[in-house]
């Protein structure tokens, strides 16, 4: 069996690749069993010199990397190197950070007994991608688990192969060992085989049906499950903002960016009353300034359509929204081939019985709902089953965080959107994940904690 990539903005085919199967992945696991005995008695300080040459060698080698990455997806070049720059900023949390969170620490001295905490690797662990952004979200799995000391099945989505296989490269050249990351290529066949597996923790990054269905199939193993899901992000624009151009053309970029294929990308847009129709005369304008074309054009804002098929899910979005009274501001349509393009949409008068304000759109489609006050803002923006992201636009400060105390998401902004720090939690909300990655919650997710109770003398 082969998997054939094509370019999505020509529709050439670019490369044809054996696919993984029961065998190979069986043979793969052995050596991965193998390679985390040894693995895991090396130093996290060690383990962190690899992965900052493996960050040295993204910079290094970013031109090719977001070459192949916009050639297999579809994605502005300019985005593309942007993503593999994010990616090598995103792990110095987890390079500054690692050791003094994985240090066995003493937690307690109770009479004649000492108390610690220590934090072992869980094991061998499956890394199941998505292809929309895969070094940004594969470093949020790969980076701490093999820092925490953990063998990984990375399989990369379908869509991203040739971008897994440049990982997977430069991990080696950077001096992980051959035995402790192992690529699962193809698609959802190869991740069952994945979930068949004894692994030791599954770690998902992808649509809300697939991990609720990931999730629910390894539960009898007992095993930790991470899931990344989608999102239905809101935005919402207070009658008291300083320049509403600037924040038109931050929400414009919100949910424009990566051509909306984002988790969390804005996806609905609330604007006061007050100041709706200035807010989306200078919308508009900002929409007008983006320009879909091939990747490696100058100038582009928009690249491809990653998947074929989401051409068809998208105009079912705006038909659906049109023929219940929204109104059409700008984009519609598919355009003509060869590539997968869309134009950027905006739709007007929209309300939540329609598709485009509950479920997840991921692509350059917005809707925009007028409001009359904050309580209906926030009563909206919580009126979704997804919990990801959601942004507040206002130079009130108390109000802002009045509203964020509010907003059931996992990840709450004042005057921005759309962004992700080393730092904080990821961590989704109801349809939008399970667990957290990044921060150190994202870096114990990878590990096993061990109680230890030291008593000095028997009485
Ligand atoms: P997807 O669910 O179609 O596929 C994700 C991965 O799962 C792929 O590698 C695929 O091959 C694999 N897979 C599919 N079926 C499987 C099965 N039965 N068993 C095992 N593996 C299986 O998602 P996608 O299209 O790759 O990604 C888009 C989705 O990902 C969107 O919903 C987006 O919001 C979400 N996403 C979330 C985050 C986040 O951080 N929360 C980040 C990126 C993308």
């Amino acid at each position: 069996m082969s998997l054939k990539i094509y370019n999505p903005a020509t529709e050439e085919l670019i490369k044809e690749i054996p696919v993984d199967n029961s065998e190979t992945l069986a043979h793969k696991y052995e050596s991965l069993k193998k390679g985390v005995q040894e693995f895991k008695k090396t130093s996290v300080r060690d383990r962190i010199l690899i992965m900052s040459k493996f960050a040295d060698l993204l910079r290094k080698n970013k031109d090719h990397l977001a070459r192949v990455l916009s050639d297999e997806m579809g994605k502005p070049y300019k985005e593309a190197l942007g993503e593999v720059k994010g990616a090598a900023e995103k792990i110095q949390f987890f390079l500054q950070e690692s050791e003094a969170y994985l240090q066995k620490k003493k937690v307690n001295h109770d009479g004649g007994t000492e108390e610690f905490i220590s934090y072992e690797p869980l094991g061998i662990v499956a890394n199941i991608s998505a292809w929309n952004y895969p070094y940004l979200v594969g470093v949020n799995i790969f980076v701490p688990a093999l820092i925490s000391g953990n063998g990984v099945f990375y399989k990369p989505s379908e869509y991203s192969t040739l971008t897994g296989i440049e990982i997977e490269k430069l991990l080696f050249e950077a001096g992980f060992p051959p035995e402790i990351f192992k690529l699962a290529i193809g698609g959802p066949e190869v991740g069952e085989i994945l979930l068949s597996m004894p692994l030791d923790g599954y770690f998902f990054t992808g649509s809300y049906k697939t991990g609720q269905y990931i999730a629910t199939k390894v539960a009898s193993k007992l095993v930790p499950v991470g899931l990344e899901l989608g999102g239905k992000d809101p935005l919402y624009v207070t009658n008291r903002v300083s320049s509403i151009k600037n924040v038109a053309a931050s929400a414009v970029s919100g949910a424009f960016y990566n051509n909306g294929q984002s988790c969390c990308s804005v996806e609905r847009i609330y604007v006061h009353e007050d100041v709706y129709d200035e807010f989306l005369d200078n919308f508009l304008k900002e929409v007008s300034k983006l320009k879909v074309g091939q990747p490696f054009d100058d100038g582009i804002t928009q690249g491809a359509i990653s998947r074929k098929e989401h051409l068809a899910y998208l105009e079912n979005q705006i038909e659906d929204a049109l023929s219940k009274g929204a109104k059409l501001e700008a984009g519609g349509k598919t355009i003509t081939g060869p590539g997968f393009f869309f134009e950027p949409t905006v739709l007007t008068d929209v309300n939540h019985q329609m598709k485009v304000m509950k479920d997840e759109t991921f692509g350059p489609i917005i809707g925009i709902q007028k409001v009359s006050n904050d309580a209906e803002a926030l009563s909206l923006m919580n009126d979704t089953d997804y919990g990801l992201t959601a942004s507040v636009f206002t130079s009130d400060k108390a109000r802002a965080e009045n509203l964020m105390a509010e907003l059931d998401a996992g990840t709450c902004y004042l005057n921005c959107c759309d962004r992700v720090s080393g730092y904080t939690p990821w961590a989704g909300r109801k349809n939008s994940g399970l667990g957290a990655t990044l921060s150190f919650h994202g870096l114990y997710v990878f590990t096993k904690t061990k109680a230890w109770h030291f008593r000095q003398n028997m009485q």
